[in-house]
C-alpha cells in the first residue's frame, strides 16, 4: 500500500503537509530522523503512519501528561485500540496488566518519569520496539527552555530497549539544541529534516503601553473586539486570574483561569470546555498549552513575555493551527523585563540555599528520599528548585555515598553547585537579552526570529508584524459567532448538536 493510501484510509487526510512525506520515508528506512517542523506542522503523524506500517511497537516519549492523554485519545477516535498511556495516573491493576501484555500495542507512549521504573524497563525488553520516538525533544537538552532532567537519560534507555531508530520532534530548536539532542541520545548518522519555524499565517504585533492600567485598557479592548478563541498569556497565577474576572465583569462572556495552582479535574475542565469552544477566552500561565491541539486559536495576547524566544514561539505557535490568519500580540510596559528577570532568578536556588542543604547532607543524611522529603519542605524549594538540585546530586553520585560523605566532599559540592546554578544564571541571562533584543528592535519581526534560529524568511507574508505594517481590522469580530455555551436541558443541548437550533 502506498503511503497516500495509508494517510486516506487510518487519517482521513488527503495529502502529506510539508515535511512529513520525506521524514517518514526517512523513519521507514531505518534512519535517526531529527525533525524539526513549526508548532501545528503534524509532527505526530510522523510516527503514527510508521506505526501502522512497522513491524513491532512505536515507543513515543511525551513530557506532558496532557499531551500523551490528548494523543491517545485522538488514535482511540481514530478507531486504534493498540494504543495505551503509562504514566503516573494509571492505575496499579491497569499498569501490572499493561506491563505483561505490552506487545499488544503499536503505540506505547511513556514519560520520561515512569521511563525509570524497573518492572516497566523489564516488561518493555519482551517487546520489539520498531521505532523510539522523543516528542518536544528541545526538552532533551539540558539548555532546552524546559528543564527535565529525565529526559537526559533517554539515551541510556533507547539502548535498554534494543537501540531501535529514533525520532526526535520538535518545533523550537535552535542549532545548539539540536546538537544537545543528538548528543544525549547518543545518535549517529542522523538525518536532519529541518523546516521553517516561521508560521506565516500569525501576524505579530508588540504594543508599548505607557503604564499597567494603560495595558489592561487595551487587553480588554482587545478581548472585546478581536475575534475569538483566544488565548491570553500571563506570568503569574494571581494575574491570570484577577484579569479573568476583570473581563468577565466587563461583560465579556466565556472568559476562564488556568494555572499550575488548580488542582487537576479543575484545569482538565477549563481545558475539555476550551476545547469545545464553550469557553471564549482563557487567562493563563504557560502551565497552559503544551498538548492543546485546539486549531481555531485567533488570537494569542501576552500581557506578561516569557524569559526566551522559544517559549515565546511555542506559546504563539497554539494560535491558528488550521491555517487561517491569526494574531500574536505583545503588551509591554516599561520594566516588564525586570520581573521576567526576578522570575526567573527566583526559579534557581539561592547560594545560601545551596550551602544549606550540603551541609545537611552530612547530618541527617541517611536515606535519601526523607532526606529530600525533609529538606525540601524546610527550605521552601519549589518543584523546578528541587529538579534543578535533585539532578545535580543524583550526575554527582551524591545519593549513592550519602553514608561516607565527609565535610571536605561537601564543601567541594557546594561550591561546585553554586558554580553550576551561576552558569544556568548567566545563560537565562543572555536569553532573556535575546528576548529584548528582538523586542526592541526595528526591522521586520519575522525574519528576526527566523534569524535567531540560523534560518531565512523565504517570503514575508501578507499580514507580517507591526514593524511591516498590517491591518488589525482583519483580526476583528466581523459578525457576533454564537454566543458562549451554557447548559439549559438535555433537550435543548441535543437540538443545538443536530443543528435544528
Ligand atoms: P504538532 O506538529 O504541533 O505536533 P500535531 O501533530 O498535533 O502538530 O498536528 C496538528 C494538527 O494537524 C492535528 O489536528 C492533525 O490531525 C493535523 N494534521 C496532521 N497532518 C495532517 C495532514 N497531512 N493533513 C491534514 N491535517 C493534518
Ligand atoms: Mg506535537
Amino acid at each position: 500500500m502506498n503511503l497516500e493510501m495509508l494517510l486516506e484510509e487510518k487519517f482521513g487526510y488527503r495529502s502529506f503537509r510539508t515535511g512529513q512525506r520525506e521524514i517518514i520515508e526517512d523513519v521507514m528506512r531505518g534512519r535517526h530522523v531529527l525533525a524539526m517542523l513549526p508548532t501545528g506542522g503534524g509532527k505526530s503523524l510522523c510516527y503514527q503512519l510508521p506505526g501502522y506500517l512497522l513491524p513491532g511497537s512505536v515507543l513515543i516519549i511525551s513530557p506532558l501528561v496532557s499531551l500523551m492523554e490528548d494523543q491517545v485519545s485522538q488514535l482511540r477516535q481514530r478507531g486504534e485500540k493498540r494504543v495505551i498511556a503509562l504514566n503516573s495516573f494509571l492505575d496499579s491493576d491497569l499498569k501490572r496488566a499493561a506491563f505483561s501484555n505490552l506487545s499488544y500495542f503499536r503505540f506505547i507512549y511513556a514519560s520520561p518519569e515512569i521511563l525509570q521504573s524497573p518492572p516497566l524497563m523489564q516488561a518493555l525488553k519482551n517487546v520489539k520496539i520498531s521505532l523510539f520516538v522523543v516528542d518536544e525533544a528541545h526538552c532533551i537538552s539540558q539548555w532546552g527552555h524546559d528543564f527535565r532532567p529525565d529526559f537526559l537519560k533517554l539515551g541510556d534507555i533507547r539502548k535498554l530497549v534494543g537501540s531501535p531508530p529514533c525520532l526526535a520532534l520538535t518545533a523550537t530548536a535552535p542549532p545548539e539544541v539540536m546538537d544537545d539532542i543528538v548528543r544525549t541520545l547518543q545518535l549517529d548518522e542522523v538525518q536532519r529534516h529541518i523546516y521553517s519555524i516561521d508560521r506565516p499565517n500569525i501576524a505579530i504585533k508588540v504594543e508599548k503601553m505607557d503604564s499597567v492600567e494603560e495595558k489592561v485598557r487595551q487587553l480588554i479592548h482587545y478581548a472585546k473586539t478581536l475575534q475569538s478563541p483566544g488565548l491570553i498569556y500571563f506570568s503569574s497565577r494571581q494575574w491570570a486570574e484577577i484579569i479573568a474576572r476583570r473581563l468577565q465583569e466587563e461583560g465579556i462572556e466565556g472568559v476562564a483561569y488556568y494555572h499550575g495552582g488548580m488542582d487537576a479535574e479543575q484545569r482538565m475542565l477549563i481545558q475539555q470546555q476550551f476545547l469545545r469552544d464553550q469557553l471564549q477566552i482563557v487567562c493563563c500561565t504557560n502551565a497552559f498549552g503544551m498538548g492543546v491541539n485546539k486549531a481555531n486559536i485567533r488570537f494569542v495576547i501576552h500581557f506578561h513575555f516569557p524569559g526566551q524566544l522559544e517559549a515565546y514561539l511555542q506559546e504563539i505557535g497554539r494560535a491558528g493551527r488550521d491555517g487561517k490568519h491569526s494574531i500574536a500580540i505583545l503588551l509591554y510596559t516599561n520594566g516588564d523585563e525586570d520581573m521576567v528577570q526576578s522570575l526567573m532568578e527566583m526559579e534557581l536556588p539561592t547560594d545560601a540555599q545551596i550551602k544549606q542543604l550540603c551541609e545537611s547532607l552530612l547530618t541527617n543524611a541517611q536515606d535519601a528520599s526523607e532526606w529530600k522529603q525533609q529538606l525540601s519542605a524546610q527550605l521552601g524549594l519549589t518543584e523546578v528548585q528541587w529538579r534543578i538540585l535533585d539532578y545535580f546530586f543524583e550526575t554527582e553520585g551524591v545519593f549513592s555515598s550519602l553514608s561516607s560523605l565527609t565535610r571536605d566532599d561537601v564543601q567541594l559540592l557546594s561550591a561546585k553547585l553554586c558554580k553550576r546554578i551561576e552558569e544556568r544564571k548567566r545563560w537565562k541571562r543572555k536569553k532573556l537579552h535575546q528576548m529584548l533584543s528582538w523586542l526592541f528592535h526595528s526591522t521586520c519581526r519575522r525574519e528576526w526570529i527566523v534569524r535567531a534560529f540560523h534560518q531565512q524568511l523565504e517570503q514575508t507574508p501578507y499580514a507580517c508584524c507591526d514593524r511591516c505594517g498590517f491591518s488589525l481590522d482583519d483580526y476583528l469580530y466581523k459578525q457576533k459567532i454564537e454566543k458562549a455555551w451554557t447548559f439549559h436541558s438535555w433537550e435543548e443541548e441535543l437540538k443545538r448538536i443536530f443543528f435544528m437550533k
